[in-house]
């Protein structure tokens, strides 16, 4: 038998909520009985990409951050959609220390901290229309 569940948050973009999307997603990945570690991962990946839409896509002005996460057996899906500015370069973007925003002391390691975390990082992004950032992380612990 197949185990299937998921869930959508929709917040805005307020720095406050970042920690709570990171909350939310780690208590919903707690089903899949991770470990401290995996939990620890999912939950820093998910406050990495959330972090990003407030910050470069929304340039913390006011918008809209969907985040989906889906488990199906022992995998988690968790997408994070913003409709801001987009990223004119994804190749670029996903390089380590690349960041366009070097003066808010940002280091261009949030991709690469998201790759080293989960299993999958998939980056769909329009300039002008927004980003999404679709993570899979894959669980032992259930059959
Ligand atoms: P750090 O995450 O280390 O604080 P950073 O956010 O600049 O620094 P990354 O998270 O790796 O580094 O992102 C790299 C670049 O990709 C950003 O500087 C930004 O230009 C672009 N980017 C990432 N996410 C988004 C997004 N949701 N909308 C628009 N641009 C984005
Ligand atoms: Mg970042």
């Amino acid at each position: 038998m197949d185990y299937e569940n998921s869930m959508r948050l929709e917040i805005p973009s307020k720095s406050e909520n970042e920690a709570f999307a990171r909350a939310v997603v780690g208590a919903f990945a707690s089903q899949l009985d991770p470990t401290v570690e995996e939990i620890s991962d999912v939950r820093t990946a998910v406050s990495e990409a959330v972090t990003n839409s407030i910050i470069h896509g929304y340039e913390n002005t006011h918008g809209m951050i969907l985040i989906e996460a889906s488990i199906k057996n022992n995998l988690l899906k968790v997408e994070v959609t913003d409709k801001g500015k987009g990223i004119e370069d994804i190749t670029a973007a996903r390089q380590p220390l690349f960041t366009t925003k070097p003066e808010l002391e940002r280091s261009g390691m949030g991709f690469t901290v998201m790759e080293t975390l989960m299993d999958s990082v998939d980056v769909f992004s329009e300039p002008g229309k927004g980003t999404r950032v679709v993570m899979t992380k894959k669980f032992n612990s259930i059959a």
